[in-house]
Formats: C-alpha cells, sequence, structure tokens
C-alpha cells in the first residue's frame, strides 16, 4: 500500500492527471486536463443541444430524464463503487447519496412544467383591459462546477433542476473525483442519445476556463475562497452565479429535547462522510439542564466509532484538509479547550478519529471556521436565546438541526441559515421540494424546490390587451380629462386610507 500524505504535483493543461483512492493512493482513472479551447468547444456543443433540448417541452425532457433516472437507479451499485473508491466514503453511504439524487431527478423532471409554465397572474383594476402572465424560460447553457464530498447529490442539484427547465449543461466536476462526474455524463448520453449534458475535467484552472466559456448562468458548490474567485471570473462577462459554499452548521438541544436522539443525531451528522459535508454538524449548544446528559449520551455513542479502510469512517479525502482539522483541534487545545475523545493525535495521515472537543472559546478556529473532519465542539448554554446567539455568530449560514419538544420551530425561525432540521439532522437535502442553499459566507442562490428550477430560468412576462382601456395611458393623445380621470380612479383606489 503507497502512503501518501501530499496532493499529487499539480499537471498543466493539455495533460493528463490521475483520480487516486484516498484512502489506499492507487490510481482509480487518467482523465484529461481540458484547455481553454476544449472548454470552449464543449460550450459550443451545449449550445448546439440547447435548442432541441428546449424544444422537447416539459414533457419530452421529462421523458428523458426520467430514462437517466431509470438507467442511474438499475446501476446504482456500480455508481457507488466508483464513489467510494474516488472519495473514500463507505459504498453504503455513496449507495444513500446516489439514491438521494436520483429522487432529486424525478422531482426536477416532474414538476418543471408546474412550477415554470405559463400562468396568468393578476393584472390590477388599473389594467384591466390586460391580461397578464408569467414564463420561465431556460437561460440556455448552465456552467456547473462541483466539489469532490458529494460528487453525486452535490452537483445534481444544479444538473438535473438546470436540464428539467430546459437549458444544456457542462458540467466540471472536481479533480478528485472525475470518474464519478464522467459516469454520470456517460449514463446520462446513454439514456438520451444526445450530449445536452458535457463533461470537461482538469484541475481548478478548467473551472475557471469554463466561468470564461460564455455560459448563461455557472451554479458553483464549493468552498468560499473558491466562489469568490469564481464569482470575480464571471463578473468579467456578466454572467450570473449560483454560490453553494461552506458551513458551520450547528445543532441546538434544548432542555425538553429528546438527549438521546440529539446525540445520535449530532455524532453521525459530525462524523458521517468523515465530517466532510456541507451541512454537516460542526458545533453542538445544549442547555445546562441536559449538557451532562448528552456529552455523557454521545460519548457513549462515539466509543468504538472508527474511522478505517473499511469502517464507517472513511479517509479524509483531501491530503490538504488533514492539515487544517489538525490546526483547528490544536487551536481549541492551546487555548484552553479540552478534547473528551480524540485530540490531535487523533489526526493521522489519512483517517482521523472522532474528536469531541469541550470549553472551547467561541472565537477560535473550531468554532468560526469549517473544519471539514469528524470533530464537533460542545458549549453548554444557560437559554436558547444563548444558542441562537452564538449559532448566529459565523460568517456562515448553511444549515442547522434544533432539538426541542415544544420550541423546535419558533428556535428554527431565529437561526440565520438558509435550512432547518427540527429534531432530525440534514434530512432538509432529502425532501426535493425544499429549496437548498445558504446566506453570509456560504453563498447564495438556490437549488432544489421551485426556487431551484427558477434559478436556471429569466421569468417572461406578457401583457396581452384584452381589449381598449377607457382611459389610454401610453399614448400622446392622451386627454386632459383622462389625467383626471386616472386621478380620481387612483383616489379610489389608494388615497382612503387614513392620514398618520
Ligand atoms: P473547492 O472550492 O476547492 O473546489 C470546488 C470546485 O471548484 C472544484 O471542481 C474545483 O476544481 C473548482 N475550482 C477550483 N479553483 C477554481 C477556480 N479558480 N475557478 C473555477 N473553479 C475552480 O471545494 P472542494 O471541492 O474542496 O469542496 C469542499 C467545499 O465545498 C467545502 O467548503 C464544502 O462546504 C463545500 N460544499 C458546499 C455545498 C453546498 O451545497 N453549500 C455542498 C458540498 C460542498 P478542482 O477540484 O479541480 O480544483
Amino acid at each position: 500500500m503507497t502512503v501518501m500524505t501530499q496532493a499529487p504535483a499539480r499537471p498543466q493543461s493539455g495533460s493528463t492527471f490521475e483520480s487516486l483512492n484516498p484512502a489506499t493512493g492507487e490510481v482509480v482513472g487518467t482523465h484529461p486536463v481540458q484547455t481553454e479551447e476544449e472548454v470552449r468547444a464543449a460550450v459550443a456543443r451545449a449550445r448546439g443541444e440547447a435548442a432541441w433540448w428546449d424544444g422537447l417541452g416539459f414533457d419530452g425532457r421529462k421523458k428523458h430524464l426520467n430514462a437517466w433516472k431509470t438507467l442511474m437507479t438499475q446501476r446504482l451499485p456500480e455508481l457507488a463503487e466508483l464513489v467510494s473508491q474516488e472519495m473514500g466514503k463507505p459504498a453504503a453511504d455513496a449507495m444513500l447519496e446516489a439514491a438521494l439524487a436520483v429522487d432529486h431527478i424525478a422531482w426536477a423532471a416532474g414538476h418543471a412544467k408546474k412550477v415554470l409554465g405559463r400562468r396568468k397572474v393578476s393584472s390590477g383594476l388599473l389594467m384591466v383591459n390586460q391580461s397578464a402572465s408569467v414564463a420561465f424560460k431556460p437561460l440556455g447553457v448552465v456552467g456547473v462546477i462541483g466539489p469532490w464530498n458529494y460528487p453525486v447529490f452535490t452537483p445534481m442539484g444544479s444538473i438535473a433542476y438546470a436540464l428539467a427547465a430546459g437549458n444544456a449543461v457542462v458540467f466540471k466536476p472536481s479533480e478528485y473525483t472525475p470518474g464519478v462526474g464522467g459516469w454520470l455524463v456517460q449514463t446520462f448520453h446513454e439514456a438520451v442519445g444526445r450530449p445536452v449534458l458535457q463533461l470537461v475535467t482538469g484541475l481548478g484552472e478548467t473551472g475557471s476556463f469554463l466561468c470564461r466559456a460564455g455560459v448563461d448562468k455557472l451554479a458553483f458548490t464549493g468552498s468560499t475562497a473558491t466562489g469568490k474567485k469564481v464569482m470575480a471570473a464571471c463578473a468579467e462577462t456578466l454572467t450570473p452565479v449560483v454560490i453553494e459554499a461552506g458551513g458551520k452548521d450547528s445543532v441546538i438541544v434544548d432542555a425538553d429535547a429528546d438527549v438521546e436522539a440529539a446525540a445520535d443525531a449530532a455524532l453521525w451528522g459530525a462524523c458521517s462522510n468523515a465530517g466532510q459535508t456541507c451541512i454537516g454538524v460542526e458545533r453542538v449548544y445544549v442547555h445546562e439542564k441536559v449538557y451532562d446528559e448528552f456529552v455523557s449520551t454521545i460519548l457513549a455513542k462515539a466509543s468504538g466509532l472508527e474511522a478505517a479502510e473499511g469502517a464507517k469512517i472513511g479517509p479524509i479525502t483531501m491530503p490538504s484538509q488533514v492539515g487544517v482539522i489538525r490546526s483547528h483541534v490544536q487551536d481549541a487545545l492551546d487555548r484552553g479547550g479540552r478534547a473528551l475523545l480524540g485530540g490531535v493525535d487523533a489526526v493521522g495521515d489519512r483517517f482521523v478519529q472522532p474528536t469531541i472537543l469541550v470549553d472551547v472559546p467561541e472565537d477560535s478556529l473550531a468554532v468560526q471556521e469549517e473544519t471539514f473532519g469528524p470533530t464537533l465542539t460542545i458549549a453548554k448554554v444557560r437559554t436558547m436565546d444563548e444558542a441562537v446567539e452564538k449559532t448566529n455568530a459565523t460568517r456562515y449560514g448553511l444549515g442547522n438541526t434544533v432539538f426541542s419538544k415544544a420550541n423546535g420551530m419558533a428556535i428554527a425561525e431565529r437561526v440565520r441559515s438558509g435550512m432547518t432540521a427540527v429534531n432530525g439532522v440534514i434530512t432538509f437535502a432529502g425532501i426535493p421540494s425544499l429549496p437548498f442553499g445558504g446566506v453570509g459566507d456560504s453563498g447564495f442562490g438556490r437549488i432544489h424546490g421551485p426556487e431551484g428550477l427558477k434559478e436556471f430560468t429569466y421569468a417572461k412576462a406578457i401583457a396581452r390587451q384584452k381589449f381598449k382601456p377607457m382611459i389610454n395611458l401610453t399614448s400622446f393623445e392622451r386627454t386632459e380629462k383622462a389625467d383626471k380621470q386616472l386621478v380620481q380612479v387612483l383616489g379610489l383606489l389608494h388615497g382612503r386610507g387614513k392620514k398618520k
């Protein structure tokens, strides 16, 4: 077994790069580093397909997307194995991820017509002679840049919704999971028979080429730092962006919570996928009345949980992340925190063992920055106000979780995040009708749900005259009498309220 602790040397454009199994360092596949010309050619091919795809209408596209979904479902074990090889998560977790992605394709295909199709809206009393309607039209070609941590589920949140809305898509997967990206595109071609979904592979530079290749929108999922670069590159051509970036999600545990369930959810939310989940749990705020019980329960549950090849927790996919995790744990301990489980020694070359930290100052790295490892800070709070205030005191605002029998909804409403799960963890991601996305440094724009479909469209408003207006306002032939009538009508409509 080759042990690799550093990222492979950066290949140049025009050459190839390898995807490696993060658990063993073995080569999984070799892929081209695509040049700027190749990326532009992929966008041009996609543009050629976009008109055909749009012309199919909602029903035609639904048929094709359902065929793709069926093929993916039939070959799910193959996909799960590939995900497991390229990014290291256990195959069963990869299967869960892929299953959720398939469900999203079905939802997007099944709901696009209702959400985006032309519908009448009220034309208002002033314009009563008009019939007003709005429809949502595809933008054309959407570029999708994806991360490695959920290489199927995450990009699919953009790909499926952009396709269902009638766009062609050019997809650049992470350099760590190009094989998974290739599998998705290949199965689409098999199912649909046309290259409406295009693949480009390479490193970060290839992603930057896609930003400048004339796509009509760029959907980026990845770190906040790269998101800023993507936005800057897209600004050069006024290309709109969706930014799905990092998070620092908390679990809030109220005094009346089911402590056992909360501990179970916090542990799974923190350690599954080796903690490499944008909406993973990184912090817990527990009411003082149940703090001791929560801590002893989570420690009991964590005992025996291990990160190793073939275990429930896989390796850290990106070698450079190991240093980040170590620095966050070290900083927490240096500043008075205590490791009740794990610690700096738990951070190995490839695998990081579950680490639970307490007494960590709120301004430390482990509380403020995205750690992206199987680590957790737990803090005692006196009130739920304090829990909400501390939850909201990072620059991120992606997701979060609340455990409370009586006040779950009320607490959830006060958390500044795009999504909250009450008495469950990460549940919102599996509900296709719910929009997914963040605020602050977690990004903006939404994937999933009706909002996710609209994200890849432009609104097209039409006002159609039904009969000639009684007062013609949009003509140089407008009379003085008409102006007076307008003032009278306005008085009736809006001038009858009480003055302050
Ligand atoms: P990165 O930001 O490193 O990379 C994301 C993607 O951007 C990759 O495909 C990468 O290519 C590409 N890229 C890198 N540099 C550039 C550039 N200059 N221009 C254009 N594209 C570029 O993120 P990770 O892949 O490490 O993913 C982990 C991050 O993603 C975490 O912060 C996590 O929280 C976040 N995430 C957010 C989600 C959300 O929905 N909000 C969901 C999942 C993850 P390459 O890999 O080849 O360098």
